[in-house]
């Protein structure tokens, strides 16, 4: 049904990138576990921010340009513009409050979120310009953020859903995302029962919503990427506790051939 993303994969670099997104000459990468791209009371920030730098070059999009959410496992989605640029890209504590998505038609804005397990979503609707990043765990996904951001595309900026080209980054799959039976309630057939225990297929659920909406599944691109299987590349929070480092996903207009 979904198509599995082709990516880019730069090893020197230690990051992906979709191409469904380049060929519109958006970037739309996420980073693996050899940057370290989280604001951290462990870390001064100005190392951090030189570590962002250089990812931002690599993959090729502007530094000076990245937006970050604060991120609170909710449902909100904030509409950022060009003056909005750079805030939560050299301190967490400038990121946008109380979101955990973002959206804009204007691409002097790179988009971003940090995720350790929850899914990185990227949205492109590319006749109008128009870009939205979602940061999705179970709590979101459960307060419809999914459908919610494709709405807010129609709201904004008139985007038809069959023109939406969505990407999925990694995120802990049905495979290895135990959960308490009480989910069961709430997600019905996208909890499955194995050995006595509960497993949520979140990327699923997503997609399912996405396609309630009106997307077109040959149009999403899903990394399969499993934050646990493959730990050795990306951050779980679930395998490796809450001190672990989250990854960094961004979405921008590309500023340069990388
Ligand atoms: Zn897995």
């Amino acid at each position: 049904m979904v198509l599995t993303a082709e990516l880019k994969k730069d090893d020197t670099h230690g990051w992906y990138q979709f191409r469904a997104f380049e060929k519109q000459n958006i970037i739309a990468a996420f980073s693996t576990r050899r940057l370290h791209l989280n604001f951290s009371p462990d870390k001064p920030d100005s190392v951090v921010i030189e570590e962002r730098k250089h990812f931002c070059q690599s993959v090729g999009v502007a530094f000076d340009s990245l937006v970050g959410l604060e991120q609170v496992h909710g449902a909100n989605i904030t509409r950022v513009a060009r003056a909005d640029r750079g805030r939560g890209g050299r301190s967490q504590d400038e990121a946008i409050r109380g979101t955990d998505a973002a959206l804009t038609d204007s691409l002097d804005v790179v988009l971003s979120v940090r995720t350790a397990d929850c899914a990185p979503l990227f949205f492109l609707d590319p006749g109008r310009g128009a870009i939205g990043m979602a940061h999705i765990g179970w709590r979101g996904a459960k307060a419809g953020l999914a459908s919610k951001m494709v709405q807010a595309f129609r709201r904004e900026f008139l985007t038809k859903p069959e023109d939406l080209i969505v990407a999925v980054g990694p995120a802990i799959r049905h495979c290895c995302y135990e959960v308490g039976a009480e989910l069961k309630r709430v997600f019905k057939s996208f909890v499955t029962r194995r050995r006595g225990r509960y497993y949520f297929d979140l990327v699923s659920w997503i997609l399912d919503r996405l396609r309630r909406e009106g997307i077109r599944h040959e149009q999403v691109y899903d990394s399969g990427f499993c934050t646990v299987c493959l730990n050795d590349q990306f951050p779980s929070r679930r395998r490796e506790g809450s001190i672990v480092s989250p990854m960094l996903s961004v979405l921008g207009r590309g500023c340069h051939a990388s």
